[in-house]
């Protein structure tokens, strides 16, 4: 029997995208479709999806959803077989800015409502009440995609759920009050599955309602147990022990590699590094640094966020380039305004090396990754961590925090005299500016030995980091869930099913 796993999440690269999540979700579909599985993405008709999927035809209308009426769309992404569904109503989801955010910058008020729709169009598939073929198992990805599970028991969805945290920090907390307006039933709303400190949490629902629950490395499994972890929810997840399942992603091997690369100014791999010095110039170039060849280029891109300890790094930069006289740094990443000002205050006064880009912008992502020597991505918590990896590929030495999955992927190179066979990069302990500085110091020590960052590189540009393995573990959760009697493993304290949301289907062949 081939698995049919409805994918539900609210980022699909390259349709959308604001982080790792939009690539993951895309990238697991990918390897799961190589690998047999039937998988299909349901995520919202937002402007960028509409106009970019594939063979994009109408597949049926619901009626009366959260947010209004909205229809279902069938095509698949682009340059992949992968089929996707787009939910669209576009009074909620066809508008500028990005997934969440308006051109401002600002959350949209109704982003509850927005995926708390898109939650019951998920539970609706797979109750039978469209015409899309009934998936075996839906699989959530993080608090957008959090109210499936719950909505699947409401609908009386036979289907299996599991549900993937991406990031813990994100949970989709709205007031209670807004709950009759998400379609809430009433007896759920008055029990305490969903309530989290006077809220409605789309994340406390999923880890309530899903079958099993999985998260991105094997680490931050371990950590999320913990208090300083949980975001709240460790007590929670403590309960569910039993069905959480550590699943490591891999990346994306074809999008990110410095062989076929296009958007890199010349293609490189690991026997011949002479295209990388390429790279560093065009880096040099386009973040406005001088040209130096010799000179140690770190770059830093990610989210500018205290998560990333963006505001640890603007404490560290002056430090290091006053004791690292040709030492430049490149930045690509866009978030908090008072992280991004205080960037662009250090990068005033220091012209000549910093070189900074706010903004999100896929194809400097590209140029930062291949032509800089190194990489710092320091991180309070990290989930799994796409970005020192995507480096890795390049040759582009990763000094990263030893947290979640940057400590199962990341081997640390130890230090001159005493180097560590395998490695691939350095990590550090701690959140403050002297411990990144420490970190950056031993890599900088390194970086001189031209013989041992070589081979520092080596490791870094054949290890194994593609989905396969992963792909089989999620294939082997999904075998071993549809073998499962249907039956609600994890009760929680909700008592009696309400009769089914009167949503009406309105037929549309498929082509
Ligand atoms: P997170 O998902 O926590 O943001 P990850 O490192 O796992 O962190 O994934 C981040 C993804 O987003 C990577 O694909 C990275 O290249 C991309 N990214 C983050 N910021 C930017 C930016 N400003 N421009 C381009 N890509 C970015």
């Amino acid at each position: 029997m081939r698995p049919n796993i409805l994918f539900v999440a609210a980022e699909a690269a390259p349709l959308a995208k604001t982080g790792g999540l939009g690539d993951v979700v895309s990238a697991l579909a990918e390897a799961l479709h190589n690998d047999g599985i039937h998988v299909t993405v349901l995520m919202p008709g937002y402007a960028s999806a509409l106009d970019n999927a594939v063979k994009l035809r109408p597949c049926g209308r619901l009626a009366g959803l959260p947010g209004g009426d909205s229809s279902l769309w069938i095509g698949h992404m682009p340059n992949s077989d992968v089929e996707v569904i787009l939910l669209r109503n576009d009074a909620l989801y066809r508008r500028p800015g990005s997934p969440y955010l308006d051109a401002d910058g600002n959350e949209f008020a109704d982003n509850g409502l927005r995926f708390a729709a898109l939650s019951h169009a998920a539970a609706l598939i797979a109750s039978g009440a469209t015409e899309i073929e009934v998936p075996h198992v839906v699989h959530a990805h993080d608090w957008h995609a959090g109210l499936v599970p719950m909505l699947m028991r409401e609908y009386g969805a036979e289907a299996k759920s599991i549900f993937t945290i991406h990031n813990l920090a994100f949970q989709g907390n709205y007031p209670l009050a807004s709950a009759a307006e998400f379609g809430i039933p009433e007896h759920v709303q008055q029990d305490a599955s969903i309530e989290y400190w006077g809220q409605l949490s789309f994340m406390k629902a999923a880890l309530n309602y899903a079958d099993r629950i999985t998260t991105v490395s094997n680490t931050y499994a371990r950590e999320i147990l913990t208090p300083k972890f949980g975001s709240g929810f460790d007590g929670l997840l403590r309960e569910r022990e039993r069905d959480l399942v550590a699943v490591p992603n891999g990346i994306d091997t074809i999008t990110w590699d410095p062989v076929i690369d296009t958007m890199i100014a010349r293609n490189y791999d690991h026997e011949d590094l002479r295209g990388k010095q390429a790279c560093k110039r065009d880096l040099q170039k386009t973040f406005g640094l001088p040209f130096d060849q010799f000179a140690p280029v770190m770059a830093m891109g990610s989210r500018l966020t205290t998560q990333k300890m963006a505001d640890v790094a603007i404490e560290a930069i002056p430090a290091l380039l006053a004791s690292h006289p040709r030492l430049q740094i490149a930045i690509l990443g866009c978030g908090d305004r008072d992280i991004e000002n205080g960037l662009r205050a250090l990068t005033a006064s220091h012209p000549d090396r910093i070189g900074l880009h706010i903004g999100y912008d896929e194809a400097r992502a590209h140029c930062l990754h291949a032509g800089a020597d190194m990489l710092l991505h320091g991180s309070r918590f990290e989930p799994f961590g796409l970005t020192p990896i995507y480096s890795m590929r390049y040759g582009t030495v990763p000094i990263a925090s030893r947290v979640g999955g940057l400590a199962d992927t990341v081997v640390d190179a130890g230090s001159i005299g005493q180097t560590v066979t395998n490695a691939t990069g350095f990590l550090f302990d701690g959140e403050t500016a002297q411990d990144m500085i420490t970190g950056v110091d031993r890599a900088l020590a390194m970086f001189a030995q031209p013989q041992l960052w070589r081979t520092l590189q080596r490791e870094d540009m054949t290890a194994e980091v593609g989905w396969e393995k992963s792909s089989q573990l999620y294939i082997n959760l999904y075998r071993t869930l549809i073998a499962e009697p249907a039956q609600a493993m994890f009760q929680p304290v909700s008592r009696e099913r309400i009769s089914r949301p009167a949503v009406e289907q309105v037929s549309m062949k498929r082509a």
